[in-house]
């Protein structure tokens, strides 16, 4: 399979550069046909306003449905953010996004359906089977549009990791506690994308992020367009573009893909050599016994930290975690220095990024 990496400095010049992207690949016919139903799958973490870089910027959403409509097939976006999950909430996220707009101006569809659908993986490294949202099975393709970020656990969040997006609600926050270690869950993480594989993945690397990812890093301008049918590949190119070892990317390593060689439709990461600040990774080792993974994480991971100032005390970190790790007290939430895997999902859902992996 191939890559294409493209330069674009504007969120206006989106269109042109993922269309050119998608002809050097073979042609959009290729991906998607008249009447098929296209499923979008954009990182929407939480509701942020795009300049933050947290989810996928509404005008890199609306380039990709302008050119899927002109197709003439049908468009739905669809995500499963971080926390408990309901309608009212996808709702405050897709509008704080910049997404409803995206909804007004095009023929697109945003999804509010959460319902459930079991996937089974025979041939999976961990899962032999996986909850994911129903929607994802009732469409004809699956385009992938993850956000380039940088990511506390896993180094580097790119399209393979955005479809841990398709599991419903908290069994994603789930997933870390009984999938501990970070070589595990990082399979966790193949496994899933296994499960619905995108036919192409189109990634947003104009506004990227770096530093503390997925949700309270700094945005950082990067005029990348990126696309493959081979999400993969992708995230290597994508690495290789922004300079982050690919020994360091857990779902890189994960997969063995390390070395793979790869064919660039037009630039090639030499030609775009930059650099973006990224974490050092990792998380609770597998091999710990539960009782000890938490107390002996102290000695080399960093625990969340907290500003007590723009805490409002809501209480969304204390559902998501899947270690019952957090106890909301006058004084705000007070990590269990025993219990705190490391896995981060309180720092994704807060809402006041009042928690940091940094
Ligand atoms: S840290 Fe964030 S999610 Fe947790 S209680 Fe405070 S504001 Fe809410
Ligand atoms: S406190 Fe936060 S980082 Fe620690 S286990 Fe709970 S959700 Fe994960």
């Amino acid at each position: 399979m191939s890559v294409y990496i493209g330069r674009c400095n504007s969120y206006e010049d989106s269109e042109g550069i993922v269309r050119k992207g998608m002809e050097s690949l073979g042609g959009i016919s290729r991906y998607a046909r008249k009447g098929q139903c296209v499923l979008l799958k954009p990182n929407l973490l939480k509701g942020a306003p795009p300049e933050k870089a947290v989810t996928t910027h509404p005008d890199f959403i609306r380039a990709v449905v302008n050119i899927l409509e002109d197709e003439g097939a049908e468009v739905m976006i669809a995500d499963s953010p971080g926390g408990p999950g309901s309608k009212k909430m996808l709702h405050s996220f897709y509008r704080k996004s910049g997404w409803l707009e995206v909804e007004k101006e095009t023929g697109a569809t945003l999804c509010y359906d959460l319902s459930e659908t079991r996937v089974s993986l025979p041939n999976g490294r961990v899962l032999k089977s996986v909850p994911v949202l129903s929607v994802t099975q009732e469409v004809d393709v699956i385009f992938s549009l993850p956000k380039l970020k940088t990511h506390g656990l896993t180094v580097f969040t790119g399209a393979v990791k955005n479809m841990y997006g398709v599991v419903p609600g908290l069994t994603k926050a789930a997933f870390h506690g009984k999938y501990r270690g970070i070589e595990r869950f990082s399979d966790v993480i193949l496994d899933i994308h296994d499960a619905v594989p995108p036919s192409l993945s189109i990634m947003d690397g104009i506004l990227g992020m770096e530093g503390a990812g997925p949700a309270n890093g700094k945005p950082v301008e990067l005029g990348l367009v990126l696309v493959s049918p081979d999400a993969y590949e992708l995230d290597i190119a994508a690495c290789l573009s922004c300079g982050i070892p690919l020994n360091r990317v857990t779902t890189i390593r994960a997969a063995g893909h390390g070395d793979k060689k790869i064919d660039y439709t037009e630039l090639t990461p030499d030609e775009i050599d930059c650099s973006i600040e990224h974490p050092k990774g990792g998380s609770t080792p597998w091999w710990l016994p539960d009782s000890l993974g938490g107390v002996m994480s102290n000695f080399y991971l960093k625990r969340p930290s907290l500003d007590h100032q723009a805490c409002t005390k809501c209480g969304r970190c204390a559902v998501m975690c899947p270690e019952d790790a957090i106890n909301i007290g006058k004084k705000g939430p007070k990590m269990s220095w025993w219990n705190c895997i490391r896995c981060y999902c309180c720092v994704e859902v807060c809402p006041e990024d009042a928690l940091s992996s940094r």
